[in-house]
């Protein structure tokens, strides 16, 4: 409560300040503009609503509480200082963290923002990493997402989220969706919209409290350390000729109220993430699929593998909705979803954990939907079963196929014996497979120790629950 006080004491205190200053920055700063744009305001808001449901099933989310209010608070402090006629009251700004090394950071149409941990820890100074979301926010605020793709561009936005948050359940389109998951990350605007969100990022920083030449210090900040900088630091135009611009737009600026310098708080920030086990980078992370919290809950220990030892199954379950509504399914009360990677595990505390840089479950149920070459159900499940044993040569069928329904349709049932990589100990899959209207192959993926009789129940019940939707 004493935050949330404290918070909307400073956002008026910003505002005003900001209003003070107004009559002095609005003669002489680069006025900028909207483009045309045939999407409505609210359609930014779905589109990043929704983009931001997919980048937070691809990307692990750092989950430290202290870190993520820190960010946030930068960010609100950003927000508030946005010019008015850029403002839209539907938008709703929220910033969280990934745990990635790459310096960057990307803000989706609406208002949801990513900052990476590896800008936070690349960034010199409080200044500098504000001056990246600062951009990130101009061109959330410019509608540069849907601007772009009111232009019929090729690649452009819609195509992404479209195909993204179609989701595997999303019919035409789905195709190209495969490869697709980090579109709306690797989204490129032009030359033009880049040095607008320069241009406005260097007014928002100025109207903040912050020197807007830390955004153009940015540009070196990376290059010192070797590069990188993924979409915050696109090709065009140059870093030179960015920094350059900036600079400029810097000289029109007067900082309001002094310049911010709480480079106390900013350290405290830094020194609590080098605590961390190094973060993946974006490369890495689409690899392995791996998606296991990371932070307070695991802890800053290289492994944390599951236990094992875990509850019997609750008998009380909840409905759960997953792939975006394509799925309801009702699953034991007393387990939590985990989203790894393309799947959706459901398991109870104790059976998932992090062994050799992998995500390993002990006991639970698993979703997901394959895309394979062939629209025979029996061969499809074949190739799902081929690519689970591929580097896993512990796995054999221990049983044929058999005929079952899942959600009212043809569905085939077979078990695999497995040796679990973390525990050692023996245990049983169950591969459940359907077919959806797309062609697509939906499973569902049951694993409990072999010598653990009282968790079929829960698999059997989690089975007649589901219902797709597709
Ligand atoms: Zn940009």
């Amino acid at each position: 409560m004493i935050s949330q006080l404290n918070r909307r004491a400073l956002i008026a205190w910003v505002a005003l300040v900001a209003i003070t200053a107004m009559p002095f920055s609005a003669l002489a700063q680069t006025q900028i503009k909207y483009h045309s744009n045939k999407y409505s305001v609210q359609d930014d808001v779905k589109l990043g609503r929704q983009a931001a449901q997919e980048a937070e099933s691809q990307f692990p989310l750092l989950r430290d509480e202290t870190v993520r209010s820190y960010v946030e608070d930068v960010g609100r402090r950003l927000v508030s200082a946005i010019p008015s006629e850029f403002q839209h009251p539907e938008f709703q700004y929220y910033f969280k963290v990934i745990n990635a090394r790459d310096i960057n950071a990307f803000a989706l149409p609406g208002g949801p923002m990513y900052v990476n941990r590896g800008m936070i820890e690349a960034a010199r100074t409080e200044g500098e990493m504000a001056g990246v979301m600062a951009h990130e926010l101009s061109h959330v605020a410019l509608r540069h997402g849907t601007a772009q793709a009111s232009k019929g561009q090729k690649y452009g936005l819609l195509a992404g989220i479209a195909g993204i948050a179609g989701t595997i359940f999303g019919g035409p389109g789905v195709g190209q969706l495969a490869q697709a998951p980090f579109a709306v990350y690797m989204l490129k605007f032009s030359r033009e919209y880049e040095t607008e969100a320069d241009v406005l990022g260097a007014q928002i920083m100025a109207r903040a409290g912050y020197d807007p030449r830390d955004l153009a210090n940015m540009f070196r900040t990376i290059e010192a350390q070797g590069g990188g900088g993924g979409g915050f630091l696109s090709d065009h135009p140059s870093p030179s000729d960015r920094y350059a611009r900036i600079n400029r737009e810097a000289q029109l600026l007067r900082v309001n109220a002094g310049v911010r310098n709480d480079s106390r708080e900013f350290a405290r920030i830094q020194e609590r993430l080098r605590g961390y086990q190094r973060a993946p980078t974006m490369a890495e992370i689409q690899r392995t699929g791996q998606r296991s919290p990371v932070g307070e809950t695991t802890g800053n220990t290289p492994d944390n593998p599951p236990t094992g030892r875990v509850s019997y199954p609750s008998s009380r379950y909840e409905n759960v909705s997953i792939f975006n509504g394509g799925v309801q399914v009702s699953v034991p009360n007393n387990w939590r979803q985990v989203n790894d990677g393309n799947s959706v595990w459901f398991v109870p505390e104790g059976a998932y954990g992090q062994y050799n840089g992998q995500a390993v479950y002990t006991h639970g149920a698993s979703f997901g939907v394959a895309q394979t070459n062939s629209r025979n159900l029996q061969s499809a499940t074949q190739d799902l079963i081929n690519g689970l044993a591929q580097g896993n040569n512990n796995l054999r069928a221990s049983g044929g196929y058999q005929r079952t329904t899942m959600s009212g349709r043809n569905a085939l049932f077979t078990t695999l014996s497995n040796v679990n990589e973390a525990t050692g100990r023996p245990e049983t899959v169950r591969v459940i497979t359907t077919q959806l209207r797309n062609g697509q192959l939906f499973y569902m993926i049951a694993v409990a120790p072999q010598n653990e009789r009282n968790f079929e129940n829960a698999f059997q019940t989690i089975l007649q629950s589901i219902r797709i939707n597709d």
